[in-house]
């Protein structure tokens, strides 16, 4: 499947990004991408003729791997009959894609508002929060991350919102429950739930529950170090939220559509449902840009007789849509999301373990289904991390050797501050995720050296 190498076009390639493309997050000149030729299931390659075996899923957005038959298929019969078509119509492609995920989102997050993308999805969620409760302000947690544009980065509580922070966006941050660094200093999960939520509430409190709109949190936050809560966290959370007549918003942008081995991370957490779903990335595997808000009945009903004041002019694009239904049959009919939850109990978790085990320099592991971290420090009892915190970003030196030994190894790792991410496509087949294991086994022999 992998083409023949040709690194004289990989050259002009990367010669014409460095000459033109302006890349996120980056110093434009202490960065050198990779030119990617290709890519097919769980790998890509580059023109020199490495292939790599994807651990990160893109930006942990290609749930079902790289070039689906059958998703690249619908995309090319959409473009064929209807490439692209305005928002206020009713589209086949459009309707059938809000269907399959209404159908599969809990309780009665029945409407369907389509976004381009996991940002616009969290800015129009809050939107929507202001409005129907007629307040002004929005708690969030301080590890998450809620996207790149103004409302989405000041809703975020990771460092990299320090440059573009407003300051002044009604929003207020708290500490959402985390055991191993424990803002409580808790000593086990039941002290941290029941702590985490009397801070939250102190917090309403003190803030005034008639000013808060809405909390928003990562079911599971991702982006921030993949940290399941503790079991009563999200329900005890809801219960504060119905109490103030607070809407809860639960991203899902990252964790959603199979990436925890249930169709929502939510689904983890027994009978909880939030006002608010938004989602994005695995809705379509990431393959046309889609994202969108699940809304509950009684705040679609708001919106009944008085103009949501929102929208974009991409909105429900037929592309994406058409794609997302693709997709989402595609996870049904496979038994994807299924695969994701047992690889994830059988094998990744306790393969991850088994590691944990045996290398000092790492600290913990955590996740769920194909959605797991390991967090790499300079010792065990201590927890003092690997690397110093560093919100810029910049390259380090013990990460760094971590990275280059997995590639030497055919694996290309995802890579935050002192973690990775270990994040495969849902469909990876067992073989490849034992080989991705072994890989990340020598590649953790290079950070145990650092230590
Ligand atoms: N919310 C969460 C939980 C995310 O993980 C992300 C992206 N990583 C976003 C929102 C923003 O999504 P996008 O980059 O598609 O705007």
């Amino acid at each position: 499947m992998t083409p023949q190498p040709d690194p004289q076009l990989g050259a002009a390639v990367s010669a014409a990004d460095r000459a033109h493309v302006f890349h996120s997050w980056s110093a434009q000149e202490l960065i050198a991408p990779l030119a990617v030729a290709g890519a097919e299931g769980s790998y890509f390659w580059d023109y020199e003729g490495n292939r790599y075996l994807d651990f990160t899923s893109g930006l942990v957005y290609t749930n079902i791997g790289y070039q689906h038959p059958k998703v690249v298929a619908a995309i090319q019969e959409q473009a064929a009959t209807m490439t692209t078509f305005a928002p206020a119509f009713a589209l086949e492609a459009r309707s059938e894609a809000a269907r399959l995920i209404a159908e599969r989102t809990p309780g009665d997050l029945d409407k369907i508002f389509f976004t381009n993308g996991g940002a616009e999805a969290v800015e129009n969620a809050t939107r929507m929060a202001r409005l129907h409760t007629g307040r002004p302000k929005v708690l969030s947690a301080y590890r998450s991350y809620h996207g790149g544009t103004a409302a989405a980065i000041n809703l975020t509580g990771d460092p990299r919102r320090w440059p573009s922070d407003s300051g002044s966006a009604g929003v207020v941050r708290f500490w959402a429950p985390f055991l191993y660094r424990s803002p409580f200093h808790s000593e086990n999960e039941a002290q941290e739930c029941e702590r985490a939520l009397t801070h939250l509430e102190d917090t309403i409190s003190f803030e005034g529950p008639a000013t808060i709109a809405a909390i928003i949190l990562e079911t599971i936050p991702g982006t921030a170090g993949i940290m399941p809560p503790p079991p009563g966290y999200l329900a005890g959370v809801r219960e504060l939220c119905d109490r103030y007549g607070i809407v809860l918003v639960l991203d899902e942008v990252m964790a959603g559509f199979g990436r925890t081995g249930k169709w929502f991370a939510v689904d983890h957490y027994d009978g909880v449902v939030p006002d608010l779903l938004t989602f994005a990335k695995g809705v379509n595997s990431g393959y046309v840009p889609l994202g969108g808000v699940a809304i509950s009945g009684a705040i679609a009903e708001t919106f009944a007789r008085r103009p949501y004041p929102g929208g974009l002019t991409y909105s429900g694009h037929p592309l994406a849509c058409a794609a997302a239904v693709a997709t989402i049959n595609v996870m049904a009919a496979e038994g994807v999301v299924e695969h994701a939850a047992r690889l994830g109990e059988d094998v990744i978790g306790p393969g991850l373990r088994e590691l944990a085990a045996r290398h000092p320099s790492v600290g913990e592991v955590r996740g769920v289904g194909m959605f797991w971290a390991l967090e790499l420090v300079r010792d065990q009892e201590t927890r003092e991390p690997l690397v110093p915190y560093n919100p810029s970003g910049e390259a380090n030196a013990p990460m760094a050797a971590f990275a280059a030994a997995a590639k030497a190894n055919g694996l290309w790792p995802f890579v935050n501050m002192n973690r990775t991410h270990v994040v495969p496509p849902c469909n990876i087949s067992e073989p490849d995720a034992k080989a991705g294991l072994a890989a990340l086994d020598t590649a953790l022999d290079a950070a145990d050296a650092h230590i």
